[in-house]
């Protein structure tokens, strides 16, 4: 009794130690003003569908923000928090101006002709939870889907939402506009390790029984459910965030997900991550170690057709957004740093996730030959051990 008593003190105290330090970096973050009829970003990238590449459209809605991130901070590796407008609310107008400019094809700074019922799949976005009533009405969703509803070429709608907004309320909402295709809801779960999970993610999820339920509900309503796994979060060593990946994956195929999207830290703008990077005690994931991640779950489930999406790495076009078209201006939302190997090799690492991401295919991640230059120095990275427990690794990085 007395030591689980301990451990739940360690526990919150590195709690405390990393909800203090979100909380300080997002004080800093520039409050940035955005219009609020226009879309934070619309582009075009190719993905794997129905057994073929696709285009796929990709919506990110200027929106009001993660309510996580008002009542904790947020999560530790995302700084979606930086694009959201906090002088003042977006509206259901404001959405449904900004859908429109979308359907419409207006806003398209490339000049290209643009039709969303030429795409397949399309995703919509939010910077936070599509599902959670206070960060965009009901009837804006409503809105969206009957929109959606119309176009008979749109076959799939990918969302992202937070466990707890998968509710009856929530996922009835949009079935009774949309009944035309298949909707897919992105839930982060990023750790099935609980001291993964809350510790270095800063989840805020320890309540992991709403996953098994929103994933129910999701399949009553015959919609799809995909976990988002976070590669790599900050305080552990390369390998410790390899063998992480590979069973939260496993578990989420054994939970019920329908499919599974690793996704490597990146590093946006006044993240704890970030933060971690620039005083030297944080590195982005290695490239060689995401094919680590993807060999390891396929070693232990035999199963080849597993829906296995690798985040952030597709071949995209972006037709609008504050980013600049061809990414003129990175903006807000835009990673500074995504995972690389070396300036040798990295590039062409990149181009393979691309080609996995458009068919699947594990070879494609083996489509490189060991980098002279770095290879071997990964190899001892992977080797690098820390004895210490996560909660010390914490107070010692963390405190003052
Ligand atoms: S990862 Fe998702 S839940 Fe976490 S802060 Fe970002 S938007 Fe919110
Ligand atoms: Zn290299």
């Amino acid at each position: 009794m007395k030591m689980i008593k301990a451990k739940n003190k360690e526990f919150e105290n590195a709690k405390i130690l990393v909800e203090n330090k979100v909380l300080e970096l997002r004080r800093k973050t520039p409050n940035i003003k955005f219009p609020h009829d226009k879309v934070a970003e619309l582009e075009i990238n190719k993905f794997f569908y129905n057994h073929k590449t696709i285009d796929r459209v990709m919506v990110v809605l200027r929106a009001n923000g993660c309510e996580h991130y008002k009542k904790t901070g947020g999560c530790s590796m995302c700084s979606h928090f930086n694009g959201t407008d906090r002088n003042g609310q977006i509206t259901t107008e404001d959405y449904k101006k900004q859908w429109d400019s979308v359907v419409s094809g207006n806003n398209i700074e490339q000049g290209k002709k643009f039709n969303i019922n030429d795409f397949p799949v399309v995703c919509v976005y939010n910077l936070g939870s599509l599902l959670n009533e206070k960060e965009i009405s009901c009837e804006a969703v409503r809105y969206i889907f009957g929109s959606l509803n119309k176009c008979s070429g749109v076959q799939k709608i990918i969302i992202e939402s937070r466990a707890e907004y998968v509710t009856e309320n929530s996922v009835s909402n949009m079935k009774s506009v949309y009944n035309n295709g298949i909707v897919e809801v992105g839930i982060g779960i990023e750790s099935t390790n609980n001291v993964i999970r809350e510790i270095c993610h800063h989840k805020g999820l320890e309540n992991f029984s709403l996953v098994k339920n929103a994933i129910e509900i999701l399949h009553k309503y015959n919609f799809k459910a995909l976990a988002y796994v976070n590669f790599k979060p900050i305080f552990l060593t390369e390998q410790e965030a390899i063998d992480d990946a590979i069973k939260t994956t496993i578990d989420c195929f054994e939970m019920g997900f329908d499919a599974v999207s690793i996704e490597p830290t990146s590093l946006q703008n006044y993240s704890l991550a970030n933060h971690l990077y620039q005083i030297g005690q944080y590195r982005v994931p290695w490239l060689w170690s995401v094919r680590d991640v993807v060999q390891g779950v396929y070693n232990k489930i035999k199963n080849k057709e597993l829906d296995i999406r690798l985040g952030g790495y597709f071949d995209e076009d972006v037709l609008s957004g504050s980013q600049g078209v061809g990414y003129e201006n990175r903006n807000e939302i835009f990673p500074t740093i995504t995972s690389l190997n070396c300036d040798k090799c990295s590039n062409k690492f990149i181009e393979c996730i691309k080609n996995f991401n458009m068919t699947y295919d594990l070879q494609t991640l083996y489509d490189i030959e060991n980098c002279d230059k770095c290879y071997k120095i990964w190899e001892d990275v992977k080797k690098v051990k820390d004895s210490r427990s996560i909660f010390k690794r914490v107070k010692d990085i963390l405190s003052d």
